[in-house]
C-alpha cells in the first residue's frame, strides 16, 4: 500500500482553548526535526484543526513511522491514502479495495465514517457511509458492519480538492511536545535509572539538558562514551540533549580526605546537587531531574533524599521515586537505553564508596562535618564549574560545544 500522509492525532486533554496553537506549533516543529534525519521530502501543515505530514517524494515507511513513534505529543498515526476528486461510484470501488488491502485476512466488524467538508459533493455524509459501507459489503463476505463497537473504523474525508480515506491507527508515544514545558537539568549518570527519568520528564514536554560528574582517571574513557550513548539514545525522543561533563575527581578526593567515609556519598551527592542547580540556573533550566527511587540504595532512604534535596532552592523531580526496579528496567528496554545501562564500567560514585554508608544522616552533623570543606570546596567547585565541557548529543553522535 502506498500511503501519501500522515495523520497526527494527539490527545487534546489540557490544550483546548488558547494553548492549542502554542502545542500545535510546538508539535509541528517536533515531527520537522524528528524528520531530518529521514530519507525523503516532507512536509509537515496544520489544516482543518490537524496536523499533517504530506509525504513529497518516495520514502521508507517503516522509518517514517519510527521517527514519528519517538515524538510526544502523538497519540497515533494514521497512514492516509489520498485520491484526486472522484465520482460516489468510483470512490465506492476505491474504499473498498482500501479496505479489503489494509486488512487482507481475517473476519472484521467495521463502521464507516464519512466526512464532507466540501458541501458540493454530491452525497452527504450519511449517504456516503450507506453507500461506502455497502460496497465493502458486497467485495467481500469476511466484513460485518458493526456501528457500536466496530473493530475497524475507515474514515473517509472529503474536501476541496482531494479525498482521504484511512483506517489503521499506529500508536505514538503520548505526552507533551518537547519545548512546551520549559527545560530542566537531569543528572545523568551511567546506570539504568536516570536516562529513564530523563525520558519521563522529556514526556510532559519538557526539554532536557544532562550533567555528568566524571572522575578520571578513576573512571575511564569508556565511562563517559556510556552516558555520552545514553544521552544519544534518549535524544532520539527528547532532541538534543547538551551534556555537561563535568570533572569531579577533586573535589571528590577531598571530600575523601576531610570527612567521615560513611557520609562520602551524601556528602558527594549534595555538592552533586549544587554544581547541577548552578548549571541549571545559567542554562535557564527550571527544576532538576534524578533518577532516585525511595530506598533503592542507602543514599535514597526518604531521610537520605531529604539530606541531599536539602542543597537545592530549585525544584528536584524524581519520576521514578515510586517505581520498583523491575518497572524502571521495563521501561529503559522500551527507550532502548537498557542494553547500554547495564555495561560494566565504574561510575564515580562506585569508587568512593564506603562499606558500611549511613542510611540516616542528620542534617546538622553532615552539615558540621562539611566544614572541613571550607578551605578549598569553594575554589574545587569553581575550577569545575569553569572547566565544564559540554558535548551537544543527537542521534547521530556528539559534538564538542566550542565556546568563545
Ligand atoms: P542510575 O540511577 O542512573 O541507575 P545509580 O543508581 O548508580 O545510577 P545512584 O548512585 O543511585 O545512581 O544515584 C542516584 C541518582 O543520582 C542517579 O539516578 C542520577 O540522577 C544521579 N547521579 C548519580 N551519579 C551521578 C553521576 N556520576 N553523574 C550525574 N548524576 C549522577
Ligand atoms: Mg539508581
Amino acid at each position: 500500500m502506498e500511503y501519501q500522509s500522515f495523520l497526527i492525532k494527539y490527545a487534546e486533554i489540557g490544550i483546548k482553548g488558547k494553548n492549542r496553537h502554542v502545542f500545535e506549533e510546538a508539535l509541528v516543529h517536533q515531527i520537522r526535526l524528528a524528520l531530518k534525519p529521514v530519507e525523503g521530502r516532507f512536509r509537515v501543515v496544520r489544516t482543518y484543526g490537524r496536523v499533517f505530514v504530506e509525504c513529497l517524494s518516495e520514502y521508507d515507511y517503516e522509518e517514517v513511522t519510527e521517527a514519528l513513534q519517538h515524538v510526544f505529543g502523538i497519540s497515533g498515526i494514521c497512514p492516509v491514502k489520498e485520491l484526486d476528486m472522484v465520482s460516489p461510484e468510483e470512490l465506492a470501488r476505491v474504499t473498498a479495495d482500501f479496505v479489503l488491502a489494509e486488512y487482507p485476512e481475517g473476519e472484521h466488524t467495521f463502521k464507516m465514517h464519512a466526512r464532507r467538508s466540501d458541501k458540493r459533493y454530491p452525497l452527504d455524509s450519511q449517504e456516503l457511509n450507506a453507500e461506502l459501507g455497502h460496497a465493502v459489503l458486497e467485495a467481500s463476505d469476511r466484513f460485518r458492519v458493526d456501528v457500536h463497537e466496530p473493530e475497524i473504523l475507515v474514515t473517509v474525508e472529503i474536501r476541496e480538492e482531494k479525498i482521504y480515506l484511512y483506517s489503521h491507527v499506529l500508536p505514538g508515544p503520548g505526552g507533551l511536545p518537547v519545548g512546551v514545558g520549559g527545560k530542566c537539568m537531569l543528572l545523568l549518570s551511567g546506570g539504568i535509572d536516570s536516562p529513564v527519568a530523563g525520558y519521563m520528564i522529556a514526556k510532559r514536554g519538557v526539554k532536557i539538558d544532562a550533567v555528568y560528574f566524571n572522575a578520571p582517571p578513576y573512571t575511564s574513557e569508556r565511562a563517559l562514551q556510556k552516558v555520552i550513548d545514553l544521552a544519544s539514545q534518549v535524544s532520539k525522543y527528547t532532541g538534543t540533549i547538551w551534556l555537561h561533563n563535568i570533572n569531579f575527581t577533586d573535589i571528590q578526593l577531598y571530600i575523601y580526605e576531610k570527612c567521615p567515609h560513611e557520609e562520602l556519598t551524601i556528602i558527594m551527592r549534595r555538592y552533586m546537587m549544587r554544581i547541577a542547580e548552578r548549571l541549571a540556573r545559567e542554562n535557564e533550566c527550571l527544576g532538576l531531574i534524578t533518577g532516585e527511587s525511595i530506598g533503592q540504595v542507602a543514599s535514597q532512604t526518604l531521610t537520605a533524599l531529604g539530606v541531599t534535596g536539602e542543597v537545592c532552592t530549585l525544584p528536584v523531580f524524581r519520576p521514578l521515586i515510586g517505581f520498583d526496579k523491575e518497572e524502571i528496567v521495563d521501561v529503559s528496554k522500551k527507550i532502548g537505553t537498557f542494553e547500554t545501562s547495564i555495561l560494566p564500567y565504574e561510575d564515580c560514585c562506585t569508587i568512593f564508596v564506603a562499606k558500611h554508608p549511613v542510611t540516616k544522616p542528620r542534617l546538622d552533623v553532615i552539615k558540621r562535618h562539611e566544614e572541613n570543606l571550607s578551605e578549598k570546596i569553594d575554589e574545587l567547585v569553581e575550577t569545575a564549574i569553569r572547566t565544564d565541557e559540554i558535548l551537544i548529543c543527537d542521534v547521530n553522535g556528539h559534538r564538542k560545544y566550542e565556546k568563545e
